[in-house]
């Protein structure tokens, strides 16, 4: 008895000893800037006035081809205000116009042996729900500066940066930047409802010329305020992978007939029970790259006792993700989620429905695909009287790694503009537009350099969306910082 305490005590001791020996040794992932300095570049005060123009043209996308169709005059206006707000960008790259309304330009860089680089922005915002304008501050397309302000649909949700993108072009353009690897500028005009005649189309474009590029940066995450359970700092958190979705509609079809005489079971009853199987079996939780990348990155940025738990993963794996599931955000992170959206069923309530529908939309964790959810609801559901009908899909992207160059670009850049800002690679639950370059690039990024907190994050798709004013000049001078880091980035970096 006596011997086995002891053994337990030891090993008990040597735990312990592991656990902060793995704590100590933790080194901190950040870069630190010359002298914890933003860089204080110079921005054109016009391009306040600049967003706010371009936020005054509605250019709401439709799913629907003939309400897109109609709309064309607006992105047309829209296509003009660029090329005369910024005609040196336009007379300086080469320009082509795609499908009539998306942008393409090029930037011819001098060494053609080195992996093009492209940013990319759309120009399209979502409607606004006609209940809520009266709680607009400012109307949504008026681009009024008040208050600290630029207010307005497509202030954050993309304009704020494809705005900054220009602003930062036509700097280094009047400072005579040459690039060395070609920089290629992308907007896409109807990235809301999917992207299917902008940026698909763009990247067709890309296809057919044989472009491939060895980075690509899109819309995504932020430099997030208080958003990070228990970190102080602000982190910048950059998007390396997106979940996948898949839409899957359950059908039941079986006799109807009089609500004064219903059989033992009704279509209604089997979809119900259908769905509830669903919800009832979640996918099992799980650590994606990005989130296991996220906890390697933050751990030594975290206070005492969360520090042991994110540098010891091996051991508190399970913790760490039971503590992601309690909240929603946390959830989506960590497993694949399915939620049933629509249902179709019934016409009159002394009517038994003989055809009754649902719809589950499932998001999907990177490392798992489409095919594996639909046999999954499939196995879990075992019912022959359920349909099972696979909708729209797109696979979960591929993982960028945190080592990679455009991380490090990214990160470098973070740190002399956000200097106060920890970074960390983070996974993207929404869908950006840079699913329809799967395959057309090495890395793909997920970054809006721009500080947001829980309220601005809540006007994304809301009301009273719009960006600080200070806060999109340090957006600007994000870009411009980036345009310059790639260069010599490239040379030490690369080759
Ligand atoms: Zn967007």
């Amino acid at each position: 008895m006596k011997k086995i305490l002891i053994f337990i005590t030891a090993l008990l001791i040597a735990l312990i000893g592991v656990l902060v020996f793995n704590t100590l040794s933790l080194k901190s992932k950040q870069l630190v800037s010359a002298n914890g300095v933003p860089l204080q570049l110079p921005v054109d005060q016009n391009a306040v006035e600049h967003l706010s123009q371009a936020i005054q043209i509605n250019t709401i996308s439709f799913a629907d081809s003939i309400k897109m169709a109609e709309a064309q005059p607006r992105f047309d206006s829209f296509i003009r205000f660029m090329k005369s707000t910024y005609p040196l960008v336009f007379t300086s790259l080469e320009d082509t116009i795609i499908n009539g309304r998306n942008i393409l330009l090029e930037w011819k860089g001098s060494d053609a042996s080195l992996p093009p680089a492209i940013l990319y922005a759309h120009m399209d915002v979502v409607p606004i729900e006609q209940n809520t304008i009266a709680q607009w501050k400012h109307a949504p397309f008026s681009g009024d500066v008040a208050d600290g302000y630029i207010w307005g649909r497509g202030a954050l949700d993309d304009k704020g940066s494809l705005i900054s993108i220009f602003e930062a072009l036509t700097r280094c353009l009047q400072k005579g930047l040459k690039p060395q690897q070609s920089i290629y500028i992308a907007s896409g005009s109807d990235e809301e409802v999917g992207g299917n005649t902008g940026a698909e189309a763009i990247a067709q474009y890309c296809r057919e010329n044989k472009l491939h590029f060895g980075f690509y940066e899109d819309e995504g995450l932020m430099v997030t305020q208080g958003v990070v359970p228990n970190m102080k700092k602000d982190v910048a958190l950059i998007g390396t992978a997106e979940k996948g979705y898949i839409t899957v509609e359950l059908m039941v079809n079986m006799p109807g007939g009089h609500s004064s005489k219903p059989q033992k079971q009704t279509a209604l009853d089997v979809l119900v029970k259908a769905v509830k199987k669903v919800h009832d079996k979640p996918f099992e939780k799980m650590l994606s790259p990005s989130t296991d990348g996220f906890i390697d990155y933050l751990a030594s940025e975290m206070p005492g006792p969360l520090k042991v738990i994110f540098a010891n993963k091996w051991l508190f794996k399970g913790l760490i993700l039971s503590e992601y599931e309690k909240t929603d955000a946390g959830n989506a992170l960590v497993r694949t989620t399915g939620v049933t959206t629509v249902m179709n069923a019934g016409l009159q309530d002394n009517v038994i429905p003989t055809q009754v529908s649902a719809k589950i939309n499932f998001r999907i964790l990177p490392g798992q695909t489409t095919q594996q959810v639909e046999e999954k609801v499939k196995e879990i559901i075992a019912d022959n009287r359920v349909h099972i009908i696979p909708g729209e899909k797109v696979e979960p992207s591929q993982s960028t790694p945190a080592n990679s160059w455009g991380f490090k670009l990214l990160q470098k850049t973070s740190a002399e503009v956000f200097p106060d800002a920890v970074v960390a690679p983070a996974l993207m639950i929404g869908s950006t537009d840079s699913k329809h370059f799967t395959g057309l690039t090495d890395e793909t990024y997920r970054f809006f350099p721009t500080r947001m907190d829980n309220e601005a994050i809540g006007s994304f798709h809301g009301i009273n969306e719009r960006i600080k004013i200070p806060y999109f000049m340090e957006t600007i001078r994000f870009y411009e910082t980036l345009l310059n880091n790639m260069q010599t980035f490239s040379a030490e970096n690369r080759k």
